[in-house]
């Protein structure tokens, strides 16, 4: 049940309306980014959490997340009000101008539509708890990067609320995957291939023009990588037999999963009958 109550979360003032501002402000209105879709993700995740204490983090956070589009859309508005008397500001968003009045809509910055393709819902909590700390980590830059476009105080202060919410936000994301207690990189239940899984791919070889490198770092080493190295393009063999492409049948639940994770899809049948197998063997 929603229930509206007639006061925004953090009262907006604008000294100077900017209507190139406003219309930049659309980002995070209808934007990839933006409010709306924050709030429909975590809110259809919601609906979907089998976990309740989850469940209820992603209820809290996605009913926010409206109350964070009502903010912006309020800034918005007093961004744009010259729009409507006033041609010059009108070129700065004719859709918002001529079919919008100078009112707000789901639209982003160059008016392309709001859709539901900006959303992540994949229906395994874990998976969607990384997409939500990823998703507010770019909700956060794009505020940062609106702050640094705009003088107006009362527009800064009203961004710097929002965004510092999305790190908040990050953090209660983060905590809650933590404490569903499994192991870093395990995902879903059926495990990776043992060998293959820490073989890094040195697919990217030689030196470039511009200085480019064949380098190495962590991403090459740490978590158990090491590095295999792509045939040369002079045709030279890889020394260390590349990857490995053995076969491998993993058993049907091998991967550590969590007492809350969401409840594995397949068809169950089939993952019994190969667990029954294995014990066979
Ligand atoms: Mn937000
Ligand atoms: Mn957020």
């Amino acid at each position: 049940m929603y229930h509206h109550v007639k006061k925004l979360m953090y009262t907006v003032n604008v000294g100077e309306p900017d209507p190139r501002f406003g219309n930049m402000l659309l980002e995070q209105f209808g934007g990839a980014n933006g409010e709306l879709a924050a709030a429909m993700q975590y809110s259809i995740q919601g609906l979907n959490c089998e976990d309740m204490a989850r469940k209820d983090l992603l209820m809290d956070i996605g009913t926010e997340e409206l109350s964070h589009l009502e903010i912006v859309g309020s800034l918005i508005r007093m961004h744009l009000r010259p729009m409507k008397s006033d041609r010059g500001a009108a070129e700065a968003d004719p859709l918002v101008a001529i079919a919008g009045g100078g009112g707000v809509s789901l639209y982003n910055s160059v008016g392309n539509a709001w859709t539901a393709d900006y959303l992540k819902i994949t229906g395994d909590l874990a998976v969607d708890l990384r997409s939500n700390i990823a998703a507010e980590a770019r909700a956060k830059i794009v505020y940062e990067r609106l702050i640094s476009f705009t003088d107006d105080v009362g527009t800064k202060q009203a961004l710097q609320f929002l965004m510092t919410r999305e790190i908040t936000h990050m953090k209660a994301f983060s905590a809650a995957l933590e404490s569903m207690d499994k192991p870093e990189f395990s995902i879903g239940t059926i495990a990776p291939t043992p060998g293959l899984v820490d073989q890094y791919f040195n697919a990217s070889t030689g030196e470039g023009d511009h200085g480019e490198t064949d380098h190495v770092g962590p991403w090459n080493s740490e978590h158990g990588l090491h590095i295999v190295n792509s045939v040369a393009w002079d045709g030279k063999e890889a020394r260390d037999g590349g990857l490995n492409v053995r076969p491998y049948n993993p058993q049907p639940m091998s991967e550590k999963t969590s007492r809350v994770d969401s409840t594995p899809v397949g068809d169950r049948k089939i993952m019994k009958e190969d667990a029954q197998r294995e014990k066979v063997a």
